[in-house]
């Protein structure tokens, strides 16, 4: 009896001699890429802030509605929510983030972003696409399109999700308390892919099982006394207290915490004083914690607590400081292990097994982390986005390429463009392909 399945140009026929389509021929791809590609470069040149993506979600929404999708949008404030039911099968949701970073843009590029906007404090501060979420919306486009012109070819329900806010954590939370899986199909899987800087471009990087860190960002103040410079003696000067607790916080990663279970603390921002001669009253810090678990993550705040608290009272602070810990990103990514495994069996079948590789787990954080909470076996892979000579050529010198959040980062396009739609409308006919679960 003949099994064998025969492929061709993404095809390959059954037994049974129905044409079953596994991915997009080359040809398909390159036959769509200007457009995304122009959608790219707009994209690019007009950035918008997390939950003010209203002409970022116009754009997306109008291009999916022509495709035939049924489209909602304002979910979670500017998400974008688009259906596509395609006969018996899986529900599959494929999620990008729609937001850009307060970041200044110096890529050089023609298409650079000048653009500035307020941000939630009200400051005008410049806005950049520095996480490739730019990239990811144009390869999401790319794989509507290809899903919709192919719908013969493939059955089931496709829920494309433009999720905002990803960049501070509160975009998917928005999304599923606006009823992302209540008033839409409930996906049965939910995938995602983000650009990365430690692969060559078009690499697909998988990791199964707890993937990307929880994220708390905490705000210290410290409290002195103020006075003249030259008589510190009247004075409780905030700024060496503060010194003393930026050091002895790092020894709480060195010291105190077990070196199997990684954490960061970050003291990104800090601030006090106006001038040479003046001992100010208080000086802020700012504090980026990442951690894997919830009781990691519980002993680390912790121990910060207790290093501020004494520090200042070991300066003998007039008050103990204030320690604000906002809401933030809350929950691990764990990868869904079977879910990430079969993806990647069928990506290394159809990108080459040299293109898709298993990857480190990362301490960044990402707001997906949410869908899996919400009980949907998830999956976000990466997508290496650097030209290889110079990826390369940093691993020879040891200076690393610029990353995502870095005002030079700027994936290395056509091949990174190409290969996300690829990866992505791949995974989707891999699930497609198979039962509901
Ligand atoms: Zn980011
Ligand atoms: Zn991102």
């Amino acid at each position: 009896m003949f099994v064998a399945l025969v492929f061709t140009a993404g095809l390959c026929w059954t037994v049974s001699g129905q044409e079953r389509w596994l991915t997009p021929a080359s040809s398909q791809i390159d036959a769509i890429y200007p457009a995304v590609e122009a959608l790219y470069i707009d994209l690019h040149k007009n950035p918008e802030l997390g939950f003010q993506e209203t002409q970022t979600a116009a754009k997306l929404a109008a291009h999916v509605k022509a495709l035939g999708f049924d489209v909602a949008t304002g979910v979670g404030k500017t998400g974008v929510v688009a259906v596509m039911k395609n006969g018996p099968g899986p529900t599959v949701m494929l999620r990008t983030e729609i937001d850009a970073l307060p970041v200044e843009e110096k890529t050089g590029l023609a298409y650079a972003s000048t653009i500035k906007s307020r941000n939630a404090a009200g400051e005008m501060v410049p806005v950049m696409h520095a996480c490739g979420h730019d990239l990811h919306m144009a390869a999401w486009a790319g794989t509507a399109r290809l899903m919709a012109e192919n719908r013969a070819r493939w059955h089931g329900t496709l829920v494309m999700v433009g999720q905002p806010a990803e960049e501070g954590g509160s975009g998917a939370p928005a999304m599923l308390k606006d009823g992302l899986f209540t008033r839409f199909p409930r996906p049965d899987y939910a995938l995602s892919l983000h650009d990365d800087d430690t692969m060559p471009a078009g690499t697909i990087g998988y990791h199964p099982g707890l993937f990307r860190a929880m994220s708390d960002s905490i705000t210290i103040t410290l409290f002195g006394r103020g006075g003249h410079a030259a008589m510190p003696h009247n004075t409780i000067d905030p700024v060496v207290l503060g010194a003393r607790v930026v050091l002895a916080l790092q020894t709480i990663v060195s010291r105190e915490n077990n070196p199997v279970e990684p954490i960061v603390i970050t003291v990104g921002s800090i601030h006090g004083g106006t001038q040479a001669n003046v001992i100010p009253d208080e000086v802020r810090l700012q504090v980026s914690v990442r951690t894997f678990t919830r009781e990691v993550r519980d002993r680390t705040l912790a121990a910060i607590r207790r290093v501020a608290e004494n520090e200042a009272a070991a300066a003998g602070a007039p008050r103990p400081p204030q320690i604000d810990v906002p809401a933030a990103i809350r929950n691990p990514v764990i990868n869904d292990a079977r879910l990430t495994l079969r993806l990647a069996d069928a990506l290394k079948k159809h990108l080459g097994a040299q293109n898709v590789i298993e990857m480190p787990a990362k301490m960044t954080s990402e707001d997906f982390a949410e869908y899996g909470v919400a009980g949907v076996p998830s999956a976000l892979l990466h997508i290496g986005a650097v030209n290889p000579a110079k990826l390369a050529e940093a691993r020879k010198t040891g200076v690393p390429v610029p990353a995502p959040h870095s005002p030079e980062w700027a994936p290395d396009l056509q091949t990174t463009l190409k290969a996300a739609i690829r990866a992505e409308v791949t995974e989707l006919l891999e699930l497609f392909g198979g039962q509901a679960p």
